[in-house]
């Protein structure tokens, strides 16, 4: 059997690195042909291709390109430069893992999408922001979306044990709940960053980490699940609506989601947390990878609790669903509003608390601009963002 071609996108970052592991533990079934990167590392980045000995390597930052080219001097690798570098690696895989951070992960998205190659994402914010345009693309010939979130991974599995595209009655989003999970509003007023990035259950990139400790993370998660499932019910969706889509914390995170079908079943994926289990069912998929990560030993597992959300500590859910509900370009503002006012949230310019503030008086101030193309979302992240940052300056004035 053809060995899977696989092309990494992000590949210094978690998912990259994860991937790498995934890929070496399976050299019969994947041959890496393709890593793209920054080059902001480009010691880490110079270390994968001497190591794994993709093809091709991209760098997209071009003042980062000249060091890895010469480093990679004598290495039969070709070195791609620029910013479009990285969406040119889907013309050699059969499958492309989105593993950047944020939205400057969408051209890799629709460049996947548009080769008509198998997109493996990890890169939610691409599909959320682009929604519209995404959908368009994922219907070239030969284009698949497979995601590499956890929950969407695990909701793909459960999916799988109905033939009947109008049988599923709810969609199960589970949740952590994060490191602030059951504090009160008093109490994250002077919660810290090294607070945040305490995740309690998961190994990830700080932007997703502190997504995790505000909910947001859920919250985009929620719009994911409704742009991959929520097509009219037949070949392609499900016909799932935002009301038919619940979160629930689960403190383990050990069931990675569930679906409810009409029946009253409910099909759940459980495994320890590892994203290398949903990496390899991404790149492996329609078959199964033979590596067990994330393996459970239920002789120690103990118990898996359930509780509802705190929607009024954690306001960012509520703020996802809003914006999920509107649709054009208001999802495109939520997650630019979310990744500037994190931004300087990491750099240390706003407390915690600030972030939902910014994200809903950004959103508020949404200009109503449609998604038509590629083009009306890139404006759309663009604008908000710069009603973000003056928020930002001022909330930040008044700490
Ligand atoms: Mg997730």
């Amino acid at each position: 059997m053809a060995r899977t071609r696989v092309a990494l996108a992000g590949s210094t970052g978690s998912i990259g690195t994860q991937s790498l592991e995934v890929i070496e533990a399976e050299p019969e079934r994947f041959e890496l042909v393709a890593v793209g990167a920054t080059g902001r590392d480009p010691s880490a980045l110079v270390a994968q291709v001497r190591r794994h000995r993709p093809t091709v390597v991209a760098v997209t930052d071009p003042a980062a390109a000249p060091a890895v080219v010469d480093a990679l001097a004598g290495v039969d690798v070709e070195v791609r430069a620029g910013t479009d570098s990285m969406a040119s690696l889907a013309e050699l895989a059969d499958v492309v893992v989105n593993g950047v951070v944020g939205f400057a992960g969408l051209d890799v998205t629709l460049a996947t999408l548009d080769a008509g190659r198998r997109l493996a994402l990890a890169n939610k914010e691409s599909l959320i922001a682009a929604g519209p345009v995404v959908q368009v693309s994922r219907r070239t010939p030969g284009a698949e979306l497979i995601p590499v979130d956890s929950e969407h991974g695990a909701i793909h599995q459960c999916l799988r044990s109905s033939s009947d595209h109008h049988s599923v009655a709810r969609l199960l989003l589970t949740a952590s709940g994060g490191p602030f999970r059951g504090r009160s509003i008093d109490e994250l007023s002077s919660v810290t960053i090294d607070d945040a990035l305490a995740h309690p259950t998961w190994s990830m990139g700080p932007k997703i980490t502190v997504d995790s400790s505000t909910l947001m993370n859920k919250g985009l998660e929620v719009i994911e699940a409704h742009e991959l499932f929520g097509a009219p019910a037949g070949d392609a969706g499900y016909g799932i609506g935002f009301d038919q889509i619940e979160v629930v914390v689960h403190p383990q995170s050990i069931v990675h989601s569930m679906v409810e079908f009409t029946d009253a079943s409910t099909i759940a994926q459980l495994s320890n947390p590892d994203m290398r289990l949903p990496i390899g069912y991404a790149l492996a998929w329609p078959d199964r990878i033979g590596t067990p990560f994330g393996r459970i030993d239920w002789s120690t597992l103990g118990r898996l609790d359930f509780e509802p959300p705190d929607l009024e500590a954690f306001t960012c859910l509520g703020l996802a669903f809003a914006a999920g509900r509107a649709g054009g370009t208001v999802p495109a503002w939520l997650n630019a509003a979310n990744e500037v006012a994190v931004a300087a949230f990491l750099d240390g310019r706003i407390a915690w608390v600030d972030i939902p503030s910014v994200i809903e008086s950004t959103v508020a101030a949404h200009d109503g601009a449609p998604a038509t193309d590629a083009a009306s979302v890139i404006d759309a992240d663009a604008t908000a963002r710069r009603v973000a940052s003056a928020l930002l300056d001022r909330t930040a004035a008044l700490r």
